[in-house]
């Protein structure tokens, strides 16, 4: 029979921390020192760091010695991208995560395709929340300011946690073997990329706040939002006629256009964990909004939330093209994907 805390935490029978109150979440992941998925504390077991990024991921896309552009704008390496993690967590993950992914994707966006006829795709949406919830917790490393004579919250303090609690409930489900309904599924894009030369064949942003991530890896792109319930796939999947392999810029339009919705939802899923003491079992749902409707602030985030997205190539695309984006980026009047006429751009940047 499992056990409950005063504060709402859960231990099953065999004495594992089933699911972490927001408040445990915050005391022993965030601010603590704690393995991020069992939580147990670094003295009392063999600890050692697990990589933001998978180091498959690093080696095969020559990374290693490349930096990620943190929330500050400035460069850390992915190489030293580490979160804190016990030993038994971490080849856990390598053997639930690591080992499948690695070979599926080394087959490219055919056999990935394949994969998903015959399986479904909560092993990746399960791999991009744990990514994206080690990024977040890394930020307990860094200034928000760089400038060390000035006083700086570190950049995890900007956010709010109790937010993504959700998100480490999902993360650690492997660990737990919770029950997940298919209502708390997210949106979930796996679609074919093209290298466009000089950009790499390797693209990673998330957005904190719409809690949205795009991991392009070779010829496949994952995007996914990790807590609307499938909201944005739902509102967009006919809108989008894509008919080729897209460019690392279409791939960030699409981002912010998941992203969007997702901050303009009227109504939004609420997440619940449930638990059956006497069975041991552990569930996590969501509760469906009555109506899927976006509200009147869409148009005004969606620019703010392109440019973003796409800022890092708008001086490319001014050298390359003479084209300068910017004012329409932000206004959200431009688009790589679709042409004057609402025809996708085959030949995109
Ligand atoms: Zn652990």
């Amino acid at each position: 029979m499992s056990l409950t805390l005063k504060d709402g935490s859960v231990f099953d029978k065999n004495g594992k921390l089933l699911f972490l109150s927001t408040e445990k979440f915050i005391d022993y992941i965030v601010n603590g020192d704690c393995c991020l998925i069992c939580g147990c504390e670094n003295q009392a077991t063999s600890f050692n760091e697990e990589h933001v990024l998978p180091q498959w991921i690093l080696r095969n896309y020559n990374l290693s010695s490349k930096s990620v552009t943190l929330p500050n704008d400035s460069p850390f390496m992915y190489g030293r991208y580490t979160v804190p993690c016990c030993i038994s967590c971490n080849l856990e993950m390598s053997r639930v995560f690591e080992v499948p992914l690695s070979e599926l994707i080394s087959g490219g966006y055919t056999e990935i395709l394949r994969y998903l006829k015959n399986n479904d795709p909560w092993l990746i949406f399960g791999w991009l929340t744990l990514i994206f919830l080690k990024v977040h917790c890394k930020d307990k490393s860094f200034r928000y300011i760089l400038d060390r004579s000035k006083e700086s919250p570190q950049i995890s303090d900007l956010y709010e946690w109790s937010d993504l609690h959700h998100l480490h409930c999902l993360a650690r489900s492997f660990y737990t073997s919770c029950t997940l309904e298919k209502s708390v599924f997210g949106t979930l894009f796996v679609l074919p990329a093209r290298t466009v030369p000089p950009h790499e064949s390797f693209d990673f942003l998330t957005l904190y706040e719409s809690q949205s991530i795009l991991l392009r890896l070779g010829d496949i792109a994952f995007i996914a939002v990790l807590n609307d319930s499938g909201a944005a796939f739902s509102l967009l999947k006919d809108e989008l006629k894509l008919s080729a392999p897209l460019s690392p810029l279409q791939l960030r339009e699409i981002l912010a256009k998941v992203s969007t919705i997702n901050l303009s939802l009227k109504q939004r899923p609420k997440f619940v964990s449930k638990f059956d003491a006497y069975a041991d079992r552990y569930s996590i749902s969501a509760n469906l909004p009555d109506a899927l409707e976006i509200d009147d602030s869409y148009s005004s985030k969606y620019g703010e939330i392109l440019h973003y997205c796409c800022r890092e190539y708008i001086p490319f695309i001014k050298d390359e093209f003479g084209l300068d984006v910017e004012d329409d980026l932000r206004n959200g009047r431009w688009s790589f994907l679709f042409d004057e006429n609402g025809d996708f751009v085959k030949n995109s940047l």
